[in-house]
């Protein structure tokens, strides 16, 4: 480790033990910010192992709740908390829970623990694999390509060329998934005929895409299921409706705009807070969001939330599998924001 390293561990450890942890979270320092908390997916079954930094075990998620209310903290609606911190009227610890895509485990699991301890929440919601209502590529491909780990299968007859996949390996399972990834680019091919090569990736690895299929796993929220987890809580709000950050102007909006459309279909709502997919933010954005009557906008990028922040470019801390418990309570106190590079952060 270098000397850095441990000299940050240090002051981590120090700081929980010491009562610097709490000298901290009560400053005034503290108070006037808003730590605005990211999470993907909560697993089904086994996500987490194929991918930590987008699913966490339920028994992790339950404890990241656990400590937010062991330490206190008061957990606001985001426009509430926005609001509040433009008025400098933030309560002590204030930190809002924001959740990205809109998987099928947040109605399955995540909403059900958010209740339990009565925590508000917005859902970002992408929109265009939720009206096809089957498993999202490229994640179900690279999920299915880890759970076939130990096999090496010929693969031509899915990309129409003379492969192999090697799956026993990491390498050679990003190799696959970029091969996979690279051929449905070049063949344009929709969402319908990119869940085709699911099903036939399912059954070169002898899996049964059925069952995958019924599990829900790796599935985005149906209509029906967005219309039951809406409530005064619970916030759902804009992703773009490709998942997709388009270069120009007219496509960006686009993506906006039809996001809006499906979310006011089911809700009759009009969305104006976002989440940049896959954290991908330029200043050339911000217009084009006012433009869209956005009023605020979510990164990936690691930090707290002050009065003076952007709204437009809101940092927060993506809590993923990784995070130990002393850097996540690090972040809740306030100086997780001071050590920002302990963090491995996947933007996603
Ligand atoms: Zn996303």
């Amino acid at each position: 480790m270098g000397i850095l390293k441990s000299i940050k561990r240090g002051v981590v450890a120090a700081g929980k033990s010491s009562g610097t942890f709490r000298l901290i979270a009560d400053s005034g320092w503290r108070q006037s910010r808003l730590l605005i908390l990211g999470y993907h997916g909560v697993s089904l079954e086994d996500e987490h192992e194929w991918n930590g930094a987008l699913y966490m075990s339920p028994a992790k998620f339950r404890s990241r709740m656990e400590a937010i209310q062991r330490h206190g903290c008061a957990v606001l609606p985001l426009q509430e908390a926005l609001e509040l911190l433009r008025l400098r009227h933030l309560p002590p610890r204030s930190v809002a829970l924001t959740f990205d895509d809109g998987t099928y485990d947040f109605y399955k699991t995540v909403c059900p623990i958010l209740k339990e301890y009565g925590y508000p929440a917005t859902v970002y919601l992408t929109t265009y694999w939720m009206t096809l209502q089957l498993p999202v590529v490229p994640g179900t491909w690279s999920y299915m390509l880890w759970k076939g780990r130990n096999s090496v299968i010929d693969a031509s007859s899915l990309l129409d060329q003379a492969v192999t996949f090697d799956l026993r390996t990491p390498d050679g399972r990003s190799r696959a998934l970029r091969q996979m990834r690279a051929w449905a680019e070049s063949q344009d091919l929709a969402g319908e005929q990119c869940d085709a090569m699911s099903r036939q990736l399912a059954d070169l690895l002898g899996l049964d895409y059925q069952e995958f299929r019924s599990k829900r796993i790796i599935q985005l929220l149906r209509p029906e299921e967005v219309k039951a987890v809406a409530s005064p809580s619970v916030s759902v709000q804009l992703h773009t409706h490709h998942h997709r950050t388009a270069k120009d102007r007219e496509g960006y909006l686009r993506e906006l705009q039809e996001n809006r459309r499906q979310i006011n279909g089911i809700l009759g709502s009009n969305p104006t807070h976002f989440c940049y997919p896959s954290g991908n933010h330029k200043p050339e954005h911000i217009p084009w969001l006012r433009e869209a009557g956005v009023v605020s906008a979510t990164t990936c990028v690691p930090g707290i939330v002050s009065a003076s922040t952007n709204p437009l470019q809101l940092p927060r801390l993506i809590d993923t599998s990784f995070l130990s418990d002393v850097q996540f309570e690090g972040w809740l106190a306030g100086f997780g924001a001071l050590l920002p590079h302990l963090v491995r952060l996947r933007a996603a």
